[in-house]
């Protein structure tokens, strides 16, 4: 085996072979430089990875470009088989990429990784069916003249965050295999490793040299290159909204599309009419899913006053009793560790100006899980903070961890207010069993998705983004389209005459 392969004996035994390298033109090559890429539960390093520099992502693009040149002649029907044929590859080897992806960061085996893989070959099903439909419009004119509208794919870069390393590569590879584009993707420093075992079997599927290229590397270097790029056509990005005004920045200087994925806060209201024990099962579900390292997450949770304590009583005993915090591996774990030492650390951050702020610490810390926890790994489990003010930081900062901010509201309009009281606009949930109130409600909240009597819950065939500074395009659904391909029209004069 070259060195572009890692033998790597995975948590529970399974050997495998992890490919290391840079994958450009269905090759693995070497770069100048590697780094290193650590277990969240034992701080341990599982393997050193080649890093991309900006001359190696200029290679990637010019494979992707070059590509293009025949690709796009290519029938969809055979990119939509390729595509079908890259989910069942996926699917026989689900348990493999679980178990890879629950070692690299940290996620739940049974509850996390196995869900997110699936999705991942559930996606590639959603969307190899777009590969032959991608119809334009006829626009009639007047009698004699009409135009139609044709769609053409993009030659793409892609950047990835850590959270759900293959699932977000996911929503962004899919769509741009089915609209005919090639690629070059980023995954995350901290998360390299499904990605590049994936790019095996796109090469296994059939996709010719450089339609899918992966790289693994930084944010400020092979990041930044992609985001600059003049030869590619379109950025589309997931991650922090600090890191997406760079990209659009970089993109800037070569005006090309830009999608951007960014942060959230998302509120959860819950008002006197709800079912509360569903609420707190939910709100619960949606906050501490991924170790709470989800851009949805419901973060902060307003609750109506006159049932505000017996909420909060159901939804720490749900806590207590279904967030289990432990080994990814361990059969009853629902809570891993969090991906690193950088995260690990602003979270505990957080936690501290959350007490220093007023706020009341009502399950953490202190709770008995800390206990048993491992000795290493980043590990916090559940954490609840009542009483929580509006101008609070824990209340208005994306925290990105399994902490929760819970505060008060009287009326409707009040819980709005508050709602609406952020920069990010993801997602919102309301709970209440009055039909009339949720809509009424959920009409006025400035999200992108509104989770009515549920949170989290997402479907591939919904269009997904953010309002405000949460991003720009929406992905999944049939919207997502719109993100990979350009429209050209054409005026058709049937009469010939002026
Ligand atoms: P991040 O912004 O630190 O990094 C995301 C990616 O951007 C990484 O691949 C990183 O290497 C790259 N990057 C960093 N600096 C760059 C630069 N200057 N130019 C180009 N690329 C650069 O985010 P993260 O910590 O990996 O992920 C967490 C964030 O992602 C959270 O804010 C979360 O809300 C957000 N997120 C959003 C969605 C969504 O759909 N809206 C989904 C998942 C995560």
């Amino acid at each position: 085996m070259s060195s572009l392969y890692k033998e790597i004996t995975l948590p529970n035994g399974v050997k495998y072979s992890q490919p290391v390298g840079l994958f450009i033109n269905n090759e693995w090559k070497s770069s100048s430089k590697t780094f290193e890429t650590l277990n969240p539960s034992t701080e341990e390093s599982i393997a050193s990875v080649y890093e991309a520099s900006a001359e190696d992502v200029d290679l990637a693009v010019s494979a992707a470009k070059q590509a293009m040149k025949t690709w796009k002649d290519v029938p969809g029907e055979e990119k939509a088989r390729k595509i079908l044929k890259l989910a069942e590859l996926l699917e026989s080897k689900l348990d493999l990429f679980a178990a890879v992806e629950a070692m690299d960061s940290g996620k739940p085996l049974e509850t996390n990784s196995k869900p997110d893989i699936q999705s991942v070959a559930s996606y590639l099903i959603y969307c190899a069916g777009f590969s032959d439909k991608l119809h334009g419009k006829v626009i009639p004119i007047d009698k004699d003249r009409y135009a139609i509208t044709k769609r053409y794919p993009l030659v793409v870069g892609q950047i990835i965050p850590w959270n759900y390393p293959l699932s977000m590569a996911s929503w962004k590879f899919c769509p741009a295999l089915a609209c005919g584009c090639t690629i070059v993707i980023k995954s995350s420093e901290l998360t390299p490793l499904s990605l590049l075992l994936f790019a095996d079997l796109v090469k296994e599927a059939g996709f010719p040299p450089g339609v899918f290229n992966v790289i693994s590397g930084f944010g400020a270097v092979a990041g930044n290159r992609i985001a600059e790029h003049p030869d590619l056509d379109k950025v589309a990005f997931t991650g922090s909204t600090v890191t997406g005004q760079k990209v659009m920045k970089a993109a800037a200087g070569n005006l090309k599309h830009v999608s951007l994925e960014c942060g959230g806060k998302s509120p959860l209201l819950v008002f006197d009419d709800a079912d509360l024990d569903q609420a707190a099962k939910w709100a619960a579900f949606g906050v501490m899913y991924n170790s709470g390292q989800n851009c949805t997450a419901n973060s902060r949770i307003l609750v109506q006053d006159n049932v505000y304590d017996k909420f909060l009583q159901l939804f720490t005993a749900e806590l207590k009793k279904s967030w289990i915090v432990g080994d990814p591996f361990g059969k009853k774990t629902t809570l891993g560790p969090v991906i690193s030492k950088g995260q690990y650390d602003k979270i505990r951050n957080y936690i501290k100006k959350g007490k220093e702020e007023g706020a009341v610490l009502i399950l953490g810390e202190d709770d008995e899980q800390l206990k048993s926890l491992p000795k290493k790994g980043f590990f916090i489990p559940p954490t609840v903070f009542k009483d929580c003010q509006q101008k609070m930081t824990i209340v208005q900062e994306e925290i990105f961890g399994p902490v929760v901010a819970v505060s008060k509201f009287s009326a409707d309009s009040e819980a709005i207010e508050k709602a609406n009281d952020s920069i990010y606009g993801l997602a919102a949930m309301v709970f209440s069993q009055n039909f009339g109130r949720i809509q009424s409600v959920a009409d006025k909240l400035e999200a992108g998705s509104i989770y009515l009597n549920s949170s989290n819950d997402e479907d591939l065939r919904v269009p997904f983004g953010g309002f405000k500074m949460s991003g720009i395009g929406k992905e999944l659904g049939e919207a997502v389209i719109e993100l990979y391909t350009e429209t050209k029209s054409f005026y058709m004069n049937v009469s010939h005459k002026l």
